[in-house]
């Protein structure tokens, strides 16, 4: 069946057409738009002078499965260690791009430190803090004659939380000509649209191709963020860069930021996403490329690990081995993932069920490459496993969970393997 068929068939609109961006790093590149698969990107939240700190959680990132790794150029000494910190995630093999964030002084750390500016894989600018009136113009110039210089692409990203005053006014005074202005909300979708489009048709005058710009129009509500992309994608073919911002802590940030972008990437409209997560206290900053991750799978978008089917458990469940087998499960399978993708390819597309008792249990586990069947209250203490609708084995005992590992393991050995490929 073709792709596009497909497309039809799960309701997925195909994706919009934009220019395709490379983004470089040494021998790797990493596409954005064009048809590209959806890039998954993250930032760090360390502080980037701290050098260690920051390869060390850049390496997290990546390792968790980030594409591109964002992390704050802010001050000379932050420029000043990028290098470092480049040289460091090349000598541990990591050769994941950086992108460097910039706002207010972007023009002065690129241009004063251009060893940072090289080993920077792309920059982000923010037009709504480069500079007032003139000197806007100017720094703009400045950050894109780098990029031009160095050929990097840029991400042109617009944030309400940081708007061009001077255009929202002029939106403003232009709306209240109309002879059926816009309310205000319609205001600042159109001054966020704006400000995206005329900076990178200014990019382009100055020298940079459309394919090294991305766009992005960050506001933190959904429907926001959903009617100013809807527009952005309407107006233009630059790559664009999905996120919404301040998306919050904890299971709101994740239901946010899945809300607005499942529905823009289900009109095909988004070429990278970031989700932008407050880590809850000790919550590992790789939890926004985990959940990035699962909101393509489960869109059907990509794959990066095989998924865990579980069912909720309700009072038939008869202890807590369901829910710890169901976790430990999905954490064996996505443990396993960076070893398991160079060995085992297509291992990513496989289906695993952990189920909580006989009443959907066996039926659920038959739809999965492989399931299990746990067993309820009351129901005999055997545990069938099922492999590509086939009951394989039953399982008695301790130890399930190792036992059940044990069985994903052969199958992926037998089904994914090199020898699969080559038949
Ligand atoms: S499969 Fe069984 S344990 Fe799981 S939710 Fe359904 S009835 Fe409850």
């Amino acid at each position: 069946m073709k792709s596009n068929s497909i497309a039809l068939v799960s309701g997925i609109a195909p994706r919009k057409k934009t220019f395709g961006v490379i983004v470089r790093q040494g021998k790797k590149t990493v596409v954005i738009g064009n048809g590209a698969p959806v890039v998954v990107q993250s930032m760090t939240n360390t502080a980037t002078d701290d050098v260690d700190s920051t390869v060390r959680q850049v390496f997290e990132l990546a390792k968790a499965g980030s594409e591109l790794v964002r992390l704050t150029v802010n001050t000379p000494e932050a420029a000043a260690a990028v290098p470092s910190i480049r040289e460091k995630l090349d000598a541990a093999g990591c050769d994941v791009p950086l992108v460097g964030d910039f706002h207010y002084n972007g023009h002065l750390l690129l241009t004063q430190f251009p060893e940072c500016a090289k080993a920077l894989s792309k920059y982000r600018i923010n037009p709504g803090n480069v500079g007032q009136g003139a000197k806007k113009d100017a720094h703009f110039a400045d950050m894109i004659a780098v990029a031009c210089q160095y050929d990097k692409p840029v991400r042109i990203g617009v944030n309400w939380g940081s708007m061009d005053q001077a255009l929202l006014e002029r939106i403003r005074d232009e709306n209240a000509k109309r002879d059926d202005p816009w309310p205000i909300q319609g205001v600042m979708y159109e001054a966020l649209i704006t400000s995206a489009i005329e900076s990178a048709d200014r990019a382009v005058e100055l020298g940079l191709p459309a394919d090294h710009i991305v766009l992005s129009c960050k506001v933190s509500q959904v429907q926001d963020l959903i009617a100013v992309y809807r527009e952005l994608s309407n107006r233009c073919s630059y790559a664009l860069h999905l996120g919404l911002t301040e998306a919050g802590v904890g299971s709101k940030g994740i239901v946010a930021s899945v809300a607005a972008l499942s529905v823009l990437l289900q009109e095909g409209i988004g070429d990278t996403i970031r989700i932008s997560l407050t880590p809850e206290p000790g919550e590992a900053r790789t939890r926004e490329v985990v959940v990035a991750q699962e909101l393509l799978q489960t869109t059907g978008l990509r794959n990066f690990v095989p998924l865990v089917t579980s069912c909720p458990g309700c009072g038939r469940t008869s202890s807590s081995l369901f829910q710890e087998l169901a976790t430990s499960t999905q954490n064996y399978l996505r443990n396993q993932m960076p070893e398991w993708k160079e060995r085992y390819p297509g291992v990513e597309t496989m289906s695993v069920a952990v189920m909580g008792c006989i009443v959907n249990g066996p039926g659920e586990s038959r739809h999965a490459n492989i399931g299990i069947s746990l067993p309820g209250n009351g129901e005999s203490p055997a545990v069938p496993v099922f492999e590509d609708g086939q009951k394989k084995k039953t399982l008695r005992g301790d130890n399930i969970d190792k036992q059940f590992q044990k069985i994903i393991l052969e199958y992926v050995q037998s089904h994914y393997g090199v020898k699969e490929l080559t038949d």
